[in-house]
């Protein structure tokens, strides 16, 4: 794990920080579930880093600066993660990728997110990613929307779950590594497999992580 931290000096203006040889950016506090396990809950970091708490959201401009300033030859990956959901601000995300892949074009970039996209943005904007995000990583979190909705919380309710698959199957062809994810502790093994078989429809690759503790914090576990 990396123990210096790269990031802002600026209590609340943490927009870039450093996870192992990734960079993480932080473009939003804003989310649309309130998971009953989010890290948010129980502090204010993530792998000791400043507060990932932002006393303003920033332009894609002060993202790219913040990159710019902690950057490292061994960076191998930019993933849009941090404290919230980075959809919530899909015009500025895409504003970021865009610079980011005309400044850095062999760094790959990630979006991890809850998948309610299509929710949050009101359409299916995954081709607007083609070309930028090279993965994408969806909390599946749930093998149904009645446990999904017991414990994300979403304010869009029960059919967050069902807008979360469906957002997975739009990006299938326009982002070329589409993968959900599921906790292993929370899941019976039987659950599992459900997510394992509904994935698979999908085209898309199940990861079955682990449970993230204290001393490991990241709010999406990645
Ligand atoms: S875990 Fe992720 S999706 Fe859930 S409330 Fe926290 S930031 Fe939002």
């Amino acid at each position: 794990m990396q123990k210096d931290f790269l990031g802002s000096k600026v209590r609340g203006e943490t927009f870039a920080y450093r996870v192992n040889n990734g960079i993480y950016l932080n473009i939003t506090n804003r989310c649309t579930n309130d998971c009953t396990f989010c890290l948010r809950n129980n502090g204010d970091t993530a792998y000791e880093s400043d507060t990932l708490w932002l006393k303003r959201e920033p332009s894609a401009d002060e993202v790219v600066n913040a990159v710019k300033s902690i950057y490292f030859e061994a960076c191998d990956s930019f993933v849009f993660c941090g404290y919230g959901e980075p959809t919530c601000r899909l015009d500025t995300l895409i504003v970021i990728a865009k610079l980011l892949k005309a400044r850095y074009p062999e760094i790959p970039i990630r979006l991890n997110t809850n998948g309610q996209n299509e929710l949050i943005n009101s359409c299916d904007s995954t081709n607007l990613l083609f070309g930028l995000i090279d993965s994408v990583s969806i909390s599946l979190n749930s093998a149904n929307e009645d446990e999904y909705d017991k414990i994300c919380r979403s304010v869009f309710g029960k059919k967050a779950y069902s807008a979360m698959i469906e957002f997975g199957k739009h990006c299938i062809g326009n982002i070329p590594t589409v993968q959900f994810s599921v906790v292993e502790e929370t899941l019976s093994n039987e659950d599992i497999e459900k997510c394992k078989v509904m994935v698979d429809k999908i085209g898309a690759k199940l990861r079955v992580r682990k449970f993230i503790s204290e001393n490991d914090k990241n709010p999406e576990g990645n």
